[in-house]
Formats: C-alpha cells, structure tokens, sequence
C-alpha cells in the first residue's frame, strides 16, 4: 500500500525549537517528525511513500531526496498555492489505483499499520479513520460512530454542544480507497475533513477504528516537550498495538459513581470525589483505562440500550472536562433469572460476559492486545475481585460503594484501598 503524507502548510510556531522550518521537519530527539513516521511505516512493509510538500518544502526535498537512505521509495508533489488540507490529492487523484494511508505529517505517531488495514477490509469502508478519546474533548471535533463503528455523524467544536457526549475524536489519520477521491474535481483550496469525511459518511462509509496506539501533533511547546519525553522514554514505541499492553480495568458502578439504587437514568450518576484525577493518573502512565461492567438493568427492562449510552457519555463528558478519559467501556446487557415485568427476553440467558465471567475481558484482549498477567482489576465488590482472578489480573477491592461486602464469593484481593485514587496511586508505586 501506498502512504501519502501531508508535509505541506506552514512552518512551525514553536518558535523556541526552530525558525522557519516545516512542521514535519520539526526535531524530536535529533530526527525530523516526518523520518519517525516514514521509519515507522516502513516496519509495517509500507515503502512507497508520497510527500505533498508546499511552503519551505525544498527542505523536506533536499533531506528525504528519492528515500534511498531509509530504503523506501519517495516520491512528491509540490502544492504551488496552498490549497488547505486536501487540494493537493488532486495531483494524485489519477495515479492511486488502490486503496492507500494519508497521515498528516506533524504527527508523532507508532502503528500497527497492518492491523488499521485488516479493520479497513473487514469493514469495506470508503474511509477509515483512527479515532482515540483525548483529554480535551470539549474543545475537539467528535466523532459518532454506531456499535459496528461505522460513522453516523461528526460534531463539529464550533458547534454549541448542549449533551453528553462520547469521547471519541480524529486523529489525523486515515485509509482512504480512491472512490473518496471522487468529491475532488478540480486543484482548490479544500478541507479534508469539510469536504471529503463528511460527505462520504452519508454516501460512501466511513468507520472508525478506535485504537490506544500513540498518535499526537505537538501544537505547542509543552506538548512537544511532552512528545520528546515520552520518545526518549521509549512510551510511544510500546504503545503499538503489536506490543502486550497493560491495563487497569475498572468496575463502574460504586467504583467511579456513587450507587443509587439501580442506576438506570443519567440523573443518577453522580462520580466519587478523586474518580477523575486517578483516571488523569492512568492516562499519564503506561497503562489503558477500561470500564467493565455488568448492566443487567437492560435485560430487566429498566433502561434501554439508548439510555444506557447517555449515562455512559455522562461520565465520559465530566472526566473530559476534568482532563480525564477511558480508552473504551464494555458492558454485559444481560441477566440470567427470568420473571422480570418488562424485561427484554432475549437477553436473559446465561452469557460468558457477566462477572465473574470474563468475556468482556477477553473482549477487551482481543481488541488492544492486553496482557492480563500485567494488568490489574479495580471494583467494589467480591463479583470484581473473582473476575480479576478468573482472568489472571491482579485485584483491588475498594471501599467505597459496597464496600466488598456483597457476600457473593469467598476472595481475598491483593490489596484493599479506600478509593478508586488510593488504589491507583498504589499501582503506580508498585
Ligand atoms: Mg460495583
Ligand atoms: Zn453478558
């Protein structure tokens, strides 16, 4: 597959690192942003590779000249005006034949580019697009995407933003099959998302494949600082899905929101003082962040798969604004005791998702490659710390909530804490 990296528009504004260069020559730790990108394509046996370059490109030009010294194939455009972020794929538009990446080139970035592309073709998408939360939805386009992770929508930062959101931003990457080719017909300035995502979501399919891998742009000189550390820490390389990642799942109910009897309405949650500034912890370490939990209230009927959806995009808007986020939420809908006025039939069967079973687990596993023997389980009751144990994570009860004392299974957790923060600062020290 071909990439095409966008190393056009202006120089950088991190005036303090260098003057008057292009953005995708911008150092971190002595290499351009745009060589990390081009080596790490590369180990994906992804070669040929096409640089739009434009304002300051000659330098992009005289450093990468043909990519010989990298051992791939370089070839460019040059985009005499600019013509924002998509007009230059005109130039392209007759030589791409096949379906093919386009990745912004101030990005530092570590994929797992053929996992993206096997995504890509399971879907039969148009576009697909690596989506991520980030600490700043708030002011971050979204992203709404249904169960199959198909594109139904796309709210806009400029928009008035009156809801509860889900956390679920672009990150400036994508694969692209020619068709979305088609919205160019002529070299004008364009915007690649205004006029090529957003009609193609109605039109074409668009997917979102939501993945942990480290991608993020270094706008300003603290995110870069922030960006070099984590490079020379060697955080981004294993922040590649082809590597075991570790992880803190958490339980939700009693562990992040009060309990309020059956929580089955967003009025109910209600988040447990700490709760954001520990995930702000999880975030700033290695570790993913994953809700797991239990929600039989839709089985019985008291609350519906939409409403479910509201309570979870709750939570998800409160720990945004704190800074906070959870890199995915996975729950069970079942219940296994019929006899419920109003309850949903076919959910109620035995499933292999219900804690103590470890489905959801597995799930999780399979879709961010999880070690589980580095992993831990946070939650409130023996129902946690027995799915912690069942799936060969380490487990800490807390005492909030119900305290541990459901009584439902005889388990001793590695540790005990007061709160979802104590338990947190507890891993970090270990
Ligand atoms: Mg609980
Ligand atoms: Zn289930």
């Amino acid at each position: 597959m071909i990439a095409v990296i966008m190393a056009g528009g202006k120089g950088t504004r991190l005036k303090d690192i260098a003057v008057d260069i292009p953005k995708p020559m911008v150092p971190v730790c002595n290499k351009p942003v745009l060589e990390h990108q081009i080596i790490n394509l590369k180990k994906s046996g992804i070669t040929d590779i096409i640089l739009i370059i434009g304002h300051l490109g000659e330098r992009i030009k005289e450093y990468f000249k043909d990519g010989r010294k990298l051992d791939v194939n370089i070839s460019y455009v040059i985009e005499e005006t600019p013509l924002g972020t998509a007009g230059a794929l005109y130039y392209i538009k007759d030589k791409i034949k096949e379906d093919f990446f386009l990745i912004f080139g101030d990005l530092m970035l570590d994929v797992d580019w053929k996992r993206m592309k096997c995504f890509h073709k399971e879907k039969g998408a148009a576009i697909t697009l690596l989506s991520h939360p980030n600490s700043h939805p708030f002011d971050s386009d979204l992203i709404i995407a249904d169960k199959n992770n198909k594109v139904i929508n796309w709210d806009s930062k400029h928009n008035i933003r009156d809801y509860y959101y889900k956390n679920l931003v672009n990150s400036g990457i994508y694969i692209i099959s020619p068709i979305a080719l088609k919205y160019i017909i002529e070299p004008k300035k364009m915007d690649f998302e205004k006029h090529i995502v957003i009609p193609a979501i109605n039109e074409l399919g668009v997917y979102s494949y939501r993945s942990t891998e480290y991608v993020k742009d270094m706008g300003t000189l603290e995110r870069y600082e922030a960006v070099s550390s984590d490079y020379s820490k060697g955080v981004i390389k294993r922040k590649n899905l082809k590597n075991p990642q570790k992880c803190i799942f958490l339980d939700r109910d009693g562990t992040l929101n009060e309990l309020d009897g059956f929580i089955n309405n967003n009025n109910k949650i209600k988040l447990i003082e700490g709760v954001a500034d520990a995930i702000k912890l999880i975030n700033a370490s290695e570790y993913l962040c994953i809700i797991i939990t239990n929600q039989p209230v839709i089985a019985r009927g008291e609350c519906s798969f939409e409403e479910l959806q509201v309570i979870h995009n709750k939570i998800e808007t409160i720990l945004g604004k704190a800074g906070a986020y959870v890199d995915d939420i996975i729950f069970c809908p079942h219940h296994p005791h019929s006899g419920y006025k109003g309850e949903v039939k076919e959910l109620k069967v035995n499933c292999n998702c219900r804690k103590p079973n470890i489905g959801m687990i597995t799930d999780a596993v399979d879709r961010y490659n999880i070690n589980l023997e580095e992993s831990w389980f946070i939650g409130d009751t023996t129902v946690d710390i027995q799915t912690g144990i069942n799936a060969g994570t380490k487990t800490i009860l807390l005492l909030t909530g119900e305290k541990g004392q459901d009584g439902k299974y005889s388990v001793v957790p590695d540790t005990i804490k007061l709160n979802l923060l104590d338990a947190v600062k507890h891993i970090m020290e270990v």
